[in-house]
């Protein structure tokens, strides 16, 4: 599981996490919803150790991310993550894409990686796309491509960062679809998301933050249904 303890985060003068407290059971699929620059992408990044903290601490199975001495290429295998823009090899095809991590960084045999890779392409739909180069695909299936390209290190944790916010309107149910099946299978998973209704059908639980505080935290039903938070009923009522 993932256990956030009291966490601090500053920019500069600028505090963009005041202390947040969470933890994500395995299994668990936990949407965070806010505004613009409520520090949502920074908790993401701090929980795979791409950002330090300056207080509290971040346990993943045990693990203290930001402990000295903590091996955060070993941790970062255990935490897929896939952002709003996914920048592939432009030069190398969708399966090469997806088998180049596997064989660079866990140093599987080419075979190996082309087997997962073929497999986890397949499972987001993508099964006919592999020897396509990624510039002849829709953003959605680029999104797809990226979510595979995670899945091929077999993370035990999936971190989504607004995966659809870059999306036309039309492509974004399919990669809402690809994340939904991952959520039925068990995936443990944290999605940063706009898409309200998505949050609603998936999340076991959904967290709002607001100036870098999680200002509320709760099943969907209570959190969308009987909202406590000020700024929270604030926010929904903008987003309909
Ligand atoms: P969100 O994802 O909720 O929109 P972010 O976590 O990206 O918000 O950003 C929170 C605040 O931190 C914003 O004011 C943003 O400008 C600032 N910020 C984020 N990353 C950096 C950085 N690397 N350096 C300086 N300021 C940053
Ligand atoms: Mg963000």
């Amino acid at each position: 599981m993932i256990e956030i303890e009291n966490v601090r985060k500053s920019f500069g003068q600028l505090e963009v996490l005041k202390g947040i407290n969470l933890t994500v059971e395995k299994g668990e699929v936990l949407t965070i919803i806010g505004g613009s620059g409520s520090g949502k992408s920074t908790l993401l990044t701090c929980i795979n150790g791409l950002e330090t903290i300056d207080g509290g601490r971040i346990v993943v199975d045990g693990t203290d991310v930001h402990a000295k001495g903590t091996d955060l290429n070993k941790l970062r295998r255990k935490l897929g993550i896939v952002f709003q823009q996914f920048n592939a090899f432009p030069h190398l095809t969708v399966l090469e894409n997806v088998m180049l991590a596997p064989v660079k960084v866990l140093g599987q045999s080419k075979a190996e990686a082309e087997a997962m890779a073929v497999r986890q392409l397949t499972h987001v739909g993508l099964g006919d796309k592999l020897k396509v180069y990624p510039s002849r695909m829709s953003g959605g299936q680029q999104q797809r491509m990226a979510i595979a390209r995670a899945l091929a290190m077999s993370p035990a944790y999936m971190l989504f960062d607004e995966v659809t916010s870059a999306l036309d309107p039309q492509l974004v149910g399919e990669v809402l679809d690809t994340l939904r099946m991952l959520a039925s299978e068990g995936m443990t998973m944290i999605c940063v998301t706009h898409e309200m209704k998505f949050a609603r059908e998936v999340s076991d639980r959904v967290a709002f933050f607001h100036k870098g505080v999680m200002a509320e935290i709760a099943p969907p039903e209570a959190l969308f249904g009987a909202p406590k938070d000020a700024d929270l009923k604030t926010f929904l009522a903008a987003t309909h």
